[in-house]
């Protein structure tokens, strides 16, 4: 009876779970997480959370790559943590390795004067490498090829809700193309001229500029110069048919043919975001307000009953959208 349900769970009464975890329709979609065999602890800690608020009731496959082989106790460890297919990847050397064509002298004076000014990662020539395989290659990775949407994962990652519906499921049937939970400003001196090489692509290259582009969230005076907002791509729900198409492939191989991936140290996040933000229709791109999330030293925490409907654990009041550093915002005046 009703009378019996209520006494049983009030959440339940209070949320009752209509509409949710219709699993029929799939999305080709798959989750893709980059990690090292020393990342072990950190990876079935974000795959736990995954599974538990959101893909035990979906199965979307895992595909794990690594620029080495995976070891066998790795694998085993992650094994157990999903009933969905997981795939294990290794990257190949030309998607990982600094070119031979960079000059190392220069790469290496690079590295020196930014560690001179204490940047996170400066001196580290594979943080470099893994940017760049984020920026240019992951979609092209065999175990990638077969999908169109990817979530992507990394080490030490927290998911505070339910999620009730599929993401990939949202992001076909809006066609949107990138989508983010977290939005901030970069560290300028680890892009001191990618604005001006992003700009040089754009006045070679206007018929790629989409009309009804974002260049506001990018830009506070037209595109003269960045405003360094972008999204973090520590979480990222994308269309790879984007990163694979003409005009960012375009973009890539323009952004590689400067080297700044070494001789800076260009991030796959500012570099996504302002690809996701000239090529794409503003419209494409997603504020996952209602996916709470957590990567050091920041988290989105969902606000009023969609944080009571996705039983998030996060606080509320902690919730980084608006704070001084946080580009949501300007997001979100983008639609008004
Ligand atoms: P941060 O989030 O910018 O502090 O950088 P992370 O250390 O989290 O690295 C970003 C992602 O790339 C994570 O998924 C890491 O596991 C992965 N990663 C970073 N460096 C390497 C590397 O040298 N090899 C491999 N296989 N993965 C890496
Ligand atoms: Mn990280």
């Amino acid at each position: 009876s009703e009378e019996k349900t209520q006494e049983i769970s009030s959440y339940a009464v209070a949320f009752p779970d209509t509409l949710y975890h219709n699993a029929s329709e799939r999305a080709n979609a798959t989750f893709v997480l980059l990690a090292r065999n020393s990342d072990i602890n950190g990876v079935v800690s974000s795959m736990q959370s995954v599974e538990d608020r959101f893909n035990r009731h979906y199965n979307y496959p895992w595909v794990l790559l690594n620029d080495e082989p995976f070891t066998d106790s790795f694998k085993e460890r992650v094994s157990i943590i999903s009933r969905a297919p997981i795939s294990f990847g290794l990257i190949p050397k030309e998607h990982w390795v600094q070119p031979d064509w960079i000059d190392e002298d220069r790469a290496r004076l690079g590295r020196q004067k930014m560690m001179a000014q204490r940047i996170i990662y400066a001196g580290s020539v594979p943080y470099r490498n893994m940017c760049r395989f984020n920026s240019g290659f992951f979609f092209h990775h065999e175990l990638l090829r077969p999908y169109r949407y990817y979530w992507r994962v990394e080490p030490d990652v927290r998911f505070f809700c339910d999620i009730k519906y599929d993401p990939f499921i949202y992001m076909r049937e809006h066609d949107k193309i990138y989508s983010f939970t977290i939005s901030l400003t970069e560290w300028a001196p680890t892009i001191p001229t990618l604005w001006s090489t992003v700009k040089e692509f754009m006045a070679t290259h206007p018929d790629y500029i989409d009309p009804h582009n974002a260049m506001d969230y990018l830009s506070n005076n037209g595109g003269n110069t960045y405003n360094l907002c972008h999204f973090w791509s520590n979480f990222e729900i994308a269309d790879m048919d984007f990163w694979r198409s003409e005009a960012y492939q375009a973009f890539f191989n323009f952004l590689e043919s400067k080297g700044g991936f070494y001789y800076e140290r260009w991030g796959d996040a500012p570099v996504h975001s302002i690809a996701a933000a000239l090529f794409a229709r503003r419209d494409q791109i997603h504020f996952f307000r209602d996916i709470g999330y957590r990567h050091e030293s920041f988290q989105h925490c969902p606000q009023g009953d969609q944080w009571s409907e996705g039983r998030c654990s996060c606080d509320p009041a902690d919730s980084f959208d608006y704070s001084p550093n946080s580009c949501v915002k300007k997001f979100e005046d983008l639609f008004s």
